[in-house]
């Protein structure tokens, strides 16, 4: 595939859903192009991220950086604090059918906060309880299987690579890397076609590598490559106070030749072809605090 821009639409909160991805979807619409939105099936708990501002480094650092209050704002901060959190896919059924119309929808697994802070320490039995809770609430709101899967956080565990094969998902998409592959982890090979995100997320670069459209535009345009690129996507910074720069970002790529695809495009576009392995392990990348799951360069056969 020659010039690609897989678009991965990560939405991590009920107001993300509510009015994020509404946004995100009319600018999609403006271009006529398709992409992959991945939608916790839980409830939002984005309250418990506040506990995250004492326990993880560089995320304060960060929290000015983005200003998280302006980005989530307060009552989604204290969403499982204090007020209950709402079930961020299904109290936004009309806006999740409305989507699925034109877009492939993907599961962002169940509680997107536990995931993120515990996935990493979960053995296999509490992997498969979370993963067939998401599993079944998709199947209740959409009708049929889901194929496509992308962890919260970029964080996942060899348990959650092999349900997902055994659960018949096409892909899932957890990793930061350079091209899809397949994946081994913990030195076991699993047979799903791993899809991961290769460009910096927006909050990862803002602030570092420009503070302006024409900055940024500059930065990502350095970082595309001629194949498959993958770019994530946040209904609640993409789908807010920074959709502008997503238009001039499809506006510039598009100029540049790119094609946008679904994620589940991407994945039935390179089964045929002879994948790499490659493995996955824990690192930091520039602008994110915590460890996310990377893709190492040297591939493994
Ligand atoms: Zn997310």
């Amino acid at each position: 595939m020659h010039r690609v821009i897989g678009l991965k639409v990560d939405v991590d909160t009920f107001y993300g859903m509510k009015y994020g991805v509404p946004k995100i979807s009319s600018i999609l619409d403006d271009y006529n192009l398709k992409a992959t939105f991945f939608i916790p099936m839980g409830k939002d708990r984005t309250g418990r991220t506040v506990k995250r501002v004492f326990t993880r480094r560089g995320f304060l650092a960060k929290a000015r950086r983005i200003g998280v209050l302006k980005t989530y704002g307060i009552k989604n901060l204290l969403f499982g604090l204090i007020l209950p959190g709402p079930y961020i896919a299904e109290k936004n059924l009309e806006v999740l059918i409305g989507i699925s119309k034109k877009h492939e929808i993907g599961i962002h697994g169940y509680d997107h906060v536990f995931w993120h802070d515990k996935i990493r320490r979960m053995n296999y039995g509490e992997t498969k309880r979370e993963l067939e809770m998401a599993i079944l609430k998709y199947k209740k709101l959409m009708g049929h299987e889901p194929r496509s899967f992308a962890s919260p956080g970029w964080v996942t565990n060899v348990h959650a690579l092999k349900i997902l094969k055994e659960k018949n998902f096409l892909y899932s998409s957890d990793v930061r890397g350079h091209y899809p592959f397949y994946p081994v982890m913990e030195g076991e090979s699993i047979p799903l076609i791993q899809i991961p995100t290769t460009l910096p997320t927006l909050d990862e670069v803002i602030g570092l590598h420009g503070n302006d459209h024409y900055t940024l535009l500059k930065y990502y345009e350095r970082l595309l490559t001629d194949s498959i690129n993958v770019m994530t996507i946040h209904a609640e910074i993409e789908g807010k106070n920074w959709s502008d720069f997503l238009k001039v970002f499809i506006e510039k790529t598009l100029s540049m030749g790119y094609e946008f695809k679904a994620l589940i495009e991407i994945a039935d576009g390179v089964m045929g072809e002879n994948l790499p392995s490659a493995k996955i392990s824990f690192g930091h990348i520039e602008g994110r605090a915590g460890e996310v799951c990377i893709q190492k360069f040297d591939s493994v056969s």
